[in-house]
């Protein structure tokens, strides 16, 4: 409730204690708030309010804006409650004035209103907590509202799981802990599909086909599936769905496991699209030009794996977007491009769930691609697959595979079925489908708007202070200049006034509103991608990769250089966990879960790790555990001297140039992953040394970090001993006996004691 101010004051404050002790009868509280401030401060920091009250002469004013110019206290409160929630019923508290010279979204957005001095205040709770409680119950997704139903019933079970709502656990000591753990609620709702009430997720039928439909209205798709088992599921299932034994498939290079785990499933024939790298050794997006339907038909003209194809062109093709950097598509372009040689495009989105929440992602997640965006001759079918649990708040596991069909290639829902139980469990967690189902309530409206807001702010923050910082320190002129900096364009421009803005400097509101502050100009030096059409590809301003000095996006080594594997290890030190380091860049997530000015630690950290540096510290008192792990190799070094040795040892890798080399030269394909993987089941494999490798094929995927994706596909030939990937390898082997303690992140690869890399190999070719 929010009332203040105005003739009678003290009157209608005797009411509202009158209100507040009939609302506890209720089983109401009451939050008082007497300013508007004070108000949008309680609307903004709580998530449970069930209705509102608000005086329309709060802070004493007159209404404002219905007429005059500026908006009144009470518009601003019902503005504030209109942004974060979805039809919570909010009732105007009125004095006898008119109510028909209302400002006309103010009549829209409130449920109605209340004569505080006339009506009883018996009359008034009343009517409000009905309101409220209706509120409540229908604000809550349709599978969720089920499954309370169920629980309050309290029905005996005779059909599995044996544990019987928790029962079994409380007969062992061992089972009560367990018990006691988690509580009874999430026992009690771990049902099994005998359970008919709650629907079946493999027909798709009851209040979980409910929270399918739900969730496909929500991400704005034709059809939504629930998948229990990661996103990694889901990419698996799009591709058994869409991809025949011997079909061509054009792949992202920078793609997850599971892609190729589909492939092998398949027996397709993949070619590969390869995006672009930059100075920092980040991938890029892979240029609109590899899309264009002459780039295609060049791919398969010249793929090894041409004789017994089906030869009617690619049937599928997919897009990792965003990439794990924040760099995501234009997808109605990259569609329309696509379209022309391909029918179906699977859009991997396990790390942008959230894309179709917020302006700023307009056109730049998959189901944005439709009939009104895309011309039908060339729209595809579109699959996006999410990770709902990794950016959106779900259990972990929990995911969603999102249709959007095209009349060229349409998915029959019912074939598509036979895909999706192949790949499910007919014993489903009911409190992941319950967080699947809350996940798409919490999206859905104002709500999902209101917090992915949040999070952009945030980031946006962090971003201008770590620019702030830096430019105080060089203003300062006292200290060493350096300083970590956010990778972003260095300028943004206001297109509505032209107002050319340094980027700490520019408006809040136009960085988290205009999708052209953050995208990719071609040409551009702050990202160094190549190749790059206006409008293409924008960076999301939630993922923040930290840039440290050495390098630049366009690949200029600097003499003084802090490795980012440095940093991060200090940060660890510290309790700070990134989610990723590169050779000069680690990456930071501004998430939902984000709180005000969380980011304050981190950037605290970044400040003391300059001042170590500058300060010349021994590195025993910054990493004191790594100190303790490898004595001799480190104890009488700085924090200073360990980053020249590891920068020069990074520098004259030539790392930049060397991973260019090994993706203009791609590895010659021998194999196709089914074919591979037969191989592998039959014992046809080995572990080879890396020495050795020149000539083989490799069995298994080289992942590495920098840049973190696939060096060697499954069934692809290493090269010879000096060519760019065997090469890239070695002085990736070279790094980590150099650097114990910081080895590289690399996967496929096994390391013996002395710190010889072995990879998984055909046995003969
Ligand atoms: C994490 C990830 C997946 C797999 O998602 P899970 O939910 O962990 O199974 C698939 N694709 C990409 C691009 C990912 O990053």
């Amino acid at each position: 409730m929010a009332a203040n101010g105005g003739p009678g004051a003290s009157v209608m404050q005797a009411r509202l204690t009158e209100l507040a002790e009939r609302f506890a009868g209720h089983g109401f509280q009451v939050l008082q708030a007497a300013t508007a401030e004070e108000a949008v401060a309680h609307v903004s920091a709580r998530a449970d309010l069930a209705s509102a009250l608000v005086d329309w002469n709060l802070d004493g004013n007159e209404a404002a804006s219905a007429d005059g110019d500026g908006a009144s206290a009470a518009e601003e409160v019902l503005r504030a409650l209109a942004t974060r929630y979805n039809r919570l019923p909010s009732f105007l508290v009125t004095r006898g004035e008119s109510v028909d010279n209302l400002p006309l979204w103010v009549s829209e957005v409130v449920r109605g209103y209340v004569w505080l001095l006339e009506d009883t205040p018996d009359f008034v709770a009343g009517r409000i907590a009905h309101a409220a409680r209706a509120y409540l119950e229908d604000s809550l997704p349709p599978f969720f509202t089920a499954l309370r139903q169920f629980e309050d019933a309290h029905e005996y079970s005779w059909h599995t799981p044996a544990h019987a709502g928790g029962i079994a656990f409380l007969k062992s000591p061992v089972g009560r802990a367990f018990h006691d753990y988690y509580g009874e609620r999430l026992l009690r709702t771990d049902l099994s599909i005998s359970v008919a009430e709650l629907g079946s997720l493999f027909e798709h039928t009851g209040p979980i086909g409910d929270a399918e439909r739900n969730a496909a209205r929500v991400f704005q798709a034709d059809q939504t599936y629930f998948v229990l088992h990661g996103d990694s599921t889901c990419d698996r299932m799009v591709i058994h769905a869409s991809v025949a034994q011997d079909d061509f498939v054009l792949v992202d290079r920078n793609c997850h496991k599971a892609v190729y785990h589909g492939l092998t499933m398949t027996g397709a024939r993949p070619v590969y699209l390869v995006p672009t790298r930059n100075g920092y050794g980040l991938m890029g997006p892979i240029p609109p030009t590899e899309l264009e339907a002459a780039a295609v038909v060049a791919k398969l003209a010249a793929t090894p794996f041409a004789e017994g194809a089906n030869t009617d062109g690619p049937s599928y093709a997919v897009i990792t977007n965003s990439t794990y950097d924040g760099l995501c598509y234009n997808t109605v372009e990259v569609a329309r491009l696509l379209g022309q040689t391909v029918p179906r495009l699977h859009l991997d989105e396990a790390w942008f769930a959230y894309a179709a929440f917020h302006p700023l992602y307009a056109r730049r997640y998959g189901m944005a691609v439709g009939p009104e965006t895309v011309p039908e001759d060339v729209r595809p079918t579109v699959f996006a697959t999410q990770s709902t649990h990794k950016l959106l708040a779900a259990l972990s596991q929990s995911a969603m595979v999102h249709v959007k069909s095209a009349p060229r290639c349409p998915v029959e829902p019912k074939l598509f079925n036979e895909t999706f139980m192949m790949h499910g469990t007919t014993s489903p967690l009911y409190p992941m489908i319950a967080s699947l189902d809350v996940a798409a309530g919490m999206m859905d409206g104002a709500g999902g708007r209101w917090m992915l807001d949040e999070a952009i702010t945030e980031a946006i923050r962090f971003r201008q202070a770590v620019s702030r910082i830096a430019r105080r320190i060089t203003d300062a002129a006292d200290r060493p200049s350096w300083f970590f900096g956010t990778w972003q364009p260095d300028t943004v421009t206001d297109p509505e006034t032209g107002v050319q803005y340094p980027f700490a400097d520019a408006p809040l509101d136009l960085l988290r509103t205009e999708p052209s502050c953050w995208t990719l100009a071609p040409g551009a030096d702050w990202h160094g991608f190549e190749e790059l059409t206006e409008g293409y590809c924008m960076l999301d301003p939630v993922k923040v990769a930290i840039t440290c000095p050495g390098v630049d996006a366009r690949g200029t080594v600097t003499p003084v250089g802090v490795p980012a594997r440095i940093l991060t290890s200090y940060l660890e030190h510290r309790g700070i966990v990134v989610e990723k380091t590169d050779a000069y860049t680690c990456l930071v997530l501004f998430s939902m879960g984000i709180t005000k000015g969380k980011w304050g630690t981190l950037l605290d950290a970044l400040i003391d790790f300059k001042n170590l540096y500058d300060a010349g510290t021994e590195l025993r008192h910054v990493l004191p555990d790594l100190i303790e792990r490898f004595p001799e190799r480190y104890a009488k070094l700085t924090l200073p001297e360990l980053c020249e040795q590891m920068h020069d040892h990074l520098s004259s890798l030539k790392l930049t140039t060397l991973l260019d080399d090994a993706f203009t030269h791609p590895p010659r394909p021998q194999l196709t992953p089914a074919q591979t993987y037969q191989r592998l089941i039959r014992g046809g494999t080995q572990p080879v040394r890396l020495a050795e490798l020149a000539g083989r094929t490799v069995a298994t995927m080289v992942v590495t970090t920098p840049p973190g994706i696939p060096v060697l596909m499954p069934g692809e030939h290493a090269g010879e001993h000096g060519g760019p990937i065997l090469t890239y390898l070695r002085t990736l082997e070279d790094f980590d006996r150099h650097f114990p303690g910081f080895e590289a992140e690399t996967h496929g690869v096994t390391i013996d004691r002395d710190g010889n890399y072995w990879i998984n190999c055909v046995t003969s070719p």
